[in-house]
């Protein structure tokens, strides 16, 4: 029954990790920038924008698919790579579509770039607020400019130290993603370090942490193959995980490195469970041996291409 309605999303169909529940909406297929060296994400789709009309359709078939649970849909999530790219009336369009079909809805998330968030007013966003937009997934990745230019990110630090307070001042709930390794092992330190700073200035709900995989499809591959950039190995990515945490300085933040992505699974609050989650990093350090951390890449790595 449901097939029809993300179809085009094949079997790469993503929803931030906060979203597991939610009732997945298709607004956007791909991503509007499509340029991240590392991504394969969007499997070659062109960026495309549902329109209204077939946008009713799906919701239809998701009104009947929930209608008969016992309890009514409060959560949505509107899928595609960042369907926040859209202009505010097109959004609010399509939350008002969403809210005739489930009106019960208390939050509507959705992936959204820094410049997704810039490129809305301050009244824009606490309008969207007021119809239920909250708990954005945003992809800052890393807190260092070099490695951000490098990976052709296509927004700066400051541009996402920007629009998250943007978020905050607009009392918008949000969460970040980053990633591990991203700096290779030249600017490994500076990830760590940088993204930590820039993620102590700021609040996020949920710090969401992966560790970068070179995709058999992502523009990354050729960089390995040239030598431009080395990636870390597992116990290096373990390292650069606490060296991140230890420089983390956060107010009341949820770090989730639970992501399939990762050499070791942690969760815990923040600062409350910081020193909880140093030891278990610790603990994973001393136990590695160089063998098994060996035997772990090639386990983890010989699905998703080598260089
Ligand atoms: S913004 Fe996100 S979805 Fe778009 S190309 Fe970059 S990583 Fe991929």
């Amino acid at each position: 029954m449901l097939d029809d309605v993300y179809k085009e999303y094949g079997g790469y169909f993503y929803v931030p990790m906060t979203q597991g529940y939610s009732v997945a909406v298709p607004v956007t297929i791909g991503c509007s920038w499509d340029k991240c060296l590392y991504c394969d994400l969007n499997q070659g789709n062109r960026f495309k924008v549902l329109g209204l009309e077939e946008i009713d359709k799906r919701l239809n078939i998701l009104y009947k698919f929930y209608s008969n649970r016992r309890r009514p849909v409060e959560r949505v999530v509107l899928a595609g790579g960042n369907p926040f790219c859209l202009n505010t009336d097109i959004l609010m369009q399509i939350i008002h579509l969403i809210r005739e079909y489930f009106p019960h809805v208390k939050n509507i998330s959705s992936f959204a770039r820094a410049d997704d968030i810039l490129r809305k007013s301050k009244e824009e966003l606490l309008a969207l607020k007021k119809l239920g937009i909250g708990e954005l997934s945003i992809g800052v990745e890393s807190g260092n400019d070099e490695i951000l230019a490098f990976h052709n990110k296509g927004v700066t630090r400051e541009d996402n130290y920007r629009a998250l307070k943007r978020l905050e001042e607009c009392n918008i709930s949000y969460s970040t993603y980053i990633m591990l390794g991203l700096g290779g092992k030249r600017l490994s330190r500076e990830n760590a370090i940088d993204t930590a700073s820039l993620l102590s200035m700021l609040n996020p709900q949920v710090i969401i942490v992966v560790t970068l995989v070179l995709f058999k499809n992502a523009r990354l591959v050729e960089k390995v193959r040239r030598g431009e950039f080395e990636r870390l190995n597992t116990l290096d990515s373990i390292k650069e995980e606490k060296l991140l945490l230890e420089n983390l300085q956060m107010k009341n933040t949820i770090f989730n490195a639970t992501h399939k992505t990762n050499a070791i699974i942690l969760k815990g609050k923040l600062p409350e469970q910081k020193a909880m989650l140093l030891r278990k990093i610790n603990k994973a350090l001393e136990e590695y041996d160089l063998k098994s951390i060996r035997n772990r890449d090639i386990y983890r790595w010989k699905n998703w291409s080598l260089e």
